[in-house]
């Protein structure tokens, strides 16, 4: 596997790959890699010719009371868990190198999606990860890049750039990995003391008492506000419990046939924890629930 640290150097290698026709397949991340980020990792060497692995802590989308400083970092880990998984380049930049004194580019706004939910909590972060985004896919140029439900925000925020700035690429979303206690797999997960880990198993339960119960009371509010009262007993603080619709991130307050994300955030002592779940309901009627997948019904080994 080959590592880049350069934008100069990354970009020849990419161009390189395409100019022999193949496939470019890349992953974003922000690092402390674990089984969630391999199972993208594995879905673009499988899927692609070429897969790259961007490990980026980007400034850009912290905002000052934030945890930039103390994000968890192991790049020796990091690179083992990408050769292990077959990746071909792993880029390992800089902040000069991505955000040079020279760099003066602005990205593409969109209030509506990047001002709700997270954003409401997290002024400015979405247009920090667009603006990395926005910088990164213009030097990888992928074919495909696979991202994480888990962030489903921001996954639905990188369709909308891409359909508008990167035609040709596809975003393709994959499925939430979560630990055996159901808890969604995150770097910001070693944060948690025991106790506190406990407590956000109940994130899961609640998304998943909701989710069920649309199959027989399709007016959501009190549903929701019935489960972030129960994440407030069970020790959490909750931010947002929100049924939106997948296609702009309006609120929603009946179901009907379309796509919905119903989504929560909440913090878990000081650390902000994010889950979701993605719900389709048909013209018929019939819901279809995805909770993402829990590490131990993976059918892949990915701990390699
Ligand atoms: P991060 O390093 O947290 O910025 O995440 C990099 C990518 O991995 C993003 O597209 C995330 O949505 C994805 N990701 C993080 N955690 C998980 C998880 N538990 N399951 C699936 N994808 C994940």
């Amino acid at each position: 596997m080959e590592v880049f640290t350069s934008v100069a150097e990354l970009a020849e290698f990419c161009n390189g790959t395409r100019s022999n026709s193949l496939t470019l397949g890349f992953v974003p991340t922000m690092g402390f890699l674990h089984d969630g980020h391999s199972s993208l990792f594995e879905r673009a060497v499988a899927e692609c010719d070429v897969a790259i692995v961007s490990v980026f802590v980007n400034p850009t989308q912290f905002g000052p009371n934030e945890d930039l400083d103390r994000y968890p970092r192991d790049i020796d880990a990091d690179i083992e868990r990408c050769k292990k998984a077959g990746v071909n380049a792993l880029f390992y930049p800089s902040i000069d190198e991505i955000y040079p004194d020279s760099y003066a580019h602005k990205a593409p706004q969109y209030p509506q999606l990047t001002t709700v939910l997270c954003g409401q909590f997290r002024p400015g972060h979405f247009d920090g990860v667009l603006q990395v985004m926005n910088r990164l896919l213009s030097i990888v140029n992928p074919d495909r890049c696979y991202m994480g439900r888990k962030d489903a925000q921001q996954l639905l925020l990188i369709q909308r750039l891409a359909k508008d700035y990167f035609p040709k690429l596809e975003i393709i979303g994959c499925p939430i990995i979560r630990e055996e206690d159901n808890v969604a797999m995150s770097s910001r997960n070693v944060y948690l003391s025991p106790q506190e880990r406990e407590k956000a198993r109940s994130i899961y339960i609640e998304l998943s008492k909701v989710a069920e119960a649309f199959k027989l009371n399709t007016e959501v509010e009190t549903l929701l506000d019935n489960a972030k009262r129960s994440l407030q007993k069970a020790g959490l603080e909750p931010q947002y419990f929100e049924l939106v619709s997948r296609d702009n991130l309006s609120p929603q307050k009946v179901i009907s046939d379309g796509e919905y994300l119903l989504c929560t955030a909440a913090l878990c002592g000081t650390t902000r924890l994010i889950d979701n779940f993605f719900i389709d309901v048909k013209a018929d009627g019939e819901i279809f629930i995805d909770r993402g997948r829990n590490i131990n019904q993976c059918a892949v080994n990915m701990h390699g």
